[in-house]
């Protein structure tokens, strides 16, 4: 027997292992279940190259759980420990990287820390008292029995081990004594061991007899060794891949696809990485993605390593390369991390663009949930964003899918305005601006479809990045206007009767729920009387307020909207001319009084037309503020009077409403009283 010192100065060691990794101390059952199988591939080596000539049946890692000893056993076959060995990989190697890492981050909480650095000794995070059993695989090796009871002191001595490999045993602290339940470590194999690539064995599998589960005779065997990613893609099925992700996601739909990574220079990386299907927006999860380091679990959170939108996306990854033990600040600007990154957008993009390319039909058939994933990549990353323009999707209303490319050339001659750009017209509900998009389909333009989460800040981005296009949505103006192509018309309406005609139908206008303002315009005699049109600007500004808290303002504000009144409509030409007929006499005398005091006040501000605004004489300002006083009165008069006999207009009440009723605006008192006066009108 022999005692001795473990090589390390720093006294309180545990004390500090043991607080820092507080949070997460069931990885110890990882980093020991990894040292066991590590040892185990060692002894595949060994005999691949020949120096190790034995058996290598039973390679097996078992892990006992011993409730009443309140004991945890990781046992191995692998190559086991010399006493030299132990000596040096356990009393003096296993801390000299340790000491150094926890001065630096003590204070620091992250999980991972101690991830490959503190390995065996995280057994203490347990435990009171570590035992370690172990004989090498070397031909005339002995025992060696180990303990250490949690203080920097060990003790050695030479042990009859039977067979070769290690025992380790950890002695429960009471705090702890939940690791020595089986089901337990059950579960939390199955976390962080069920991809390792040696059979780790703990209890037995279960069977349902005389109405309870039963131990059976057979061994529970944890983990899948050879998981879909560690093989090659050419081993591999449809069918493979898609019961690994149901592994991995048990409730998960089927995905849309996957991409198995698989780079060797110069850096190491396998995975899987699958393109979920996401029924709504509230499914989108980040941080599905498992990081491994040689088939070891180590993280669910791969925020840093691989770009923020893919974070979206489920699978695998695992690397050897990426530095664990450290912040993700740090992750961040590492080399190896950037490269692993670039790598997978590199990659990402690259088999999107291949579907594109090899199976176009396929490719549009995944599209509408693939849209959500290449929309947020092209927002977040300008790499990405540069390759997803040649296989990004435009899909109109009636279900035809176009790149770019094919779409841009479908519509520049018809949907080119007067200051050569190209409009791309949209809806965003198909169903309410139904109309609209009827009307533009008239008129020989496409309509795309842009329902999605991102499509408002997709639109905005794809006008900042193209100067020559425009996004307009179908109904954010009269059809006619949608595109303008020459400078506008004028009106054929005078300005007075536009005055009389916005008195009439403001009396009908909704009194609650947005802004509205009355415009005359010439869509021809066939168009609708009334249109409702609805500000392409602030209406974008609402929905990213919708995604964006920081823009909230704007949610806030309230909708505006345009009625758009046809000037060439019989029905309105026939408003106009009633009204001439019955208020005419009531508003001339009106108009002649305007002109009049009109007259006298350009007279006034004409003599004083080279005079300092400070210099005009007293009485001349006097007098022009009276002046204009009469001329608001008259004006309120006038206005008084067109409202008051509009509102009696039931025709014009009726175009109004209908205008509403088209775009879903009519609601509540208003809607009742349409409906009686549809009922009237019609008697
Ligand atoms: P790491 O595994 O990161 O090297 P550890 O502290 O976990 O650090 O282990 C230190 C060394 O002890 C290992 O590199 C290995 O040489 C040896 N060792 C630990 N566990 C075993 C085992 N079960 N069988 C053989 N050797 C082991």
């Amino acid at each position: 027997m022999s005692k001795g010192k473990i090589g390390v100065s720093t006294q309180d060691l545990f004390p500090i292992i043991k607080k820092f990794l507080y949070s997460d101390h069931e990885i110890f059952l990882r980093e020991l279940v990894s040292n066991a199988v590590d040892a185990t591939q060692k002894l595949k080596t060994l005999a691949s190259s020949g120096v190790f000539k034995g058996s290598l049946e039973n390679l097996q890692v078992r892990v006992k759980a011993d409730k009443e000893a309140g004991t945890l056993t990781i046992s191995d076959q692998g190559i086991g420990m010399t006493s030299e060995e132990v000596e040096k990989y356990i009393n003096q190697i296993a801390f000299s990287g340790a000491e150094e890492f926890i001065k630096q981050y003590k204070d620091s909480g992250n999980a991972i820390i101690g991830h490959f650095g503190l390995g065996f000794y995280s057994a203490f995070m347990v435990s009171g008292k570590v035992e370690i059993f172990t004989r090498s695989y070397k031909d005339d090796a002995k025992g060696v029995h180990w303990t250490c009871d949690g203080t920097t002191e060990y003790e050695m001595e030479e042990f009859d081990k039977a067979g070769r490999g290690t025992d380790v045993v950890l002695h429960l602290t009471k705090e702890d004594l939940e690791f020595a339940d089986e089901e337990k470590i059950q579960s939390l194999l199955k976390k962080y061991c069920r991809f390792l690539p040696v059979e780790v064995i703990c209890g037995k599998e279960k069977e349902w007899k005389d109405g309870a589960y039963k131990d059976t005779e057979k061994d529970l065997v944890v983990n899948q060794t050879r998981p879909a990613w560690t093989r090659k893609p050419s081993e591999l099925k449809e069918e493979d891949y898609e019961g690994f992700y149901h592994d991995l996601y048990p409730m998960a739909p089927d995905p849309l696809f996957h991409i198995h990574l698989n780079v060797d220079y110069p850096f190491t990386l396998t995975g899987i990485l699958y393109f979920p299907k996401i029924s709504s927006r509230l499914e989108l999860q980040k941080n599905k993605i498992q990081l491994y380091c040689n088939q070891v679990y180590v993280t669910d959170t791969v925020e840093g390593i691989v770009p923020e939108y893919l974070t979206l996306l489920h699978g695998v990854i695992d690397s050897p390369d990426i530095p664990l033990n450290v912040s993700r600040s740090y992750l961040q600007s590492d080399r190896n991390v950037k490269k692993i990154s670039s790598h997978i957008t590199k990659k990402v993009a690259d088999s999107l663009l291949d579907l594109f390319k090899d199976k176009r039909s396929e490719f549009e058939g995944k599209w509408d949930d693939l849209k959500i994933f290449v929309q947020y990549g092209i927002l977040t990353d300008e790499k990405f964003a540069e390759r997803a323009m040649e296989f990004y999707l435009f899909k109109n209303v009636d279900g035809k899918y176009s790149s770019l490319e094919e779409y841009k050339k479908a519509i520049s001659e018809k949907q080119t305005d007067k200051d050569k750009k190209i409009v791309f017209l949209y809806a965003s509900h198909a169903e309410n601006e139904y109309s609209y998009i009827q009307a533009a389909k008239a008129k020989g333009y496409d309509v795309l479809v842009m329902d999605g989460t991102f499509d408002t800040p997709f639109v905005n981005y794809m006008e900042q990045k193209n100067p020559d296009f425009r996004f307009i949505r179908v109904d954010s103006d009269v059809t006619d206007r949608l595109i303008v192509k020459e400078d506008a018309r004028q009106s054929s309406l005078a300005l007075q009767e536009q005055n009389e005609l916005r008195g009439i139908f403001n009396a009908h206008l909704p009194k609650d729920g947005g802004m509205y303002a009355v415009s005359f315009e010439n869509m021809g005699e066939e168009a609708d009387p009334v249109v409702v049109t609805r500000s392409e600007f602030m209406r974008r500004m609402k929905d990213m307020a919708e995604i964006n808290p920081e823009m909230g303002f704007y949610g806030k504000m309230g909708d505006q909207f345009s009625l758009v009144v046809n000037a060439d409509h019989r029905l309105v030409k026939e408003i106009l001319q009633k009204e001439k007929a019955e208020l005419g006499g009531q508003i001339a005398p009106i108009l002649v009084e305007r002109a009049g005091l009109q007259k006298q006040k350009d007279d006034i501000e004409a003599l004083n037309k080279d005079v300092k605004p400070e210099d005009v004489p007293a009485s001349d300002k006097d007098r022009i503020s009276d002046l204009d006083r009469q001329l608001n009165d008259l004006g309120k008069k006038e206005r008084e009077l067109l409202e008051k006999y509009g509102a009696a207009d039931q025709v014009a009440g009726q175009l109004v409403d209908l205008a509403l009723l088209g775009n879903g605006l009519l609601k509540g008192e208003s809607l009742h009283r349409f409906l009686r006066r549809s009922v009237d009108l019609i008697r």
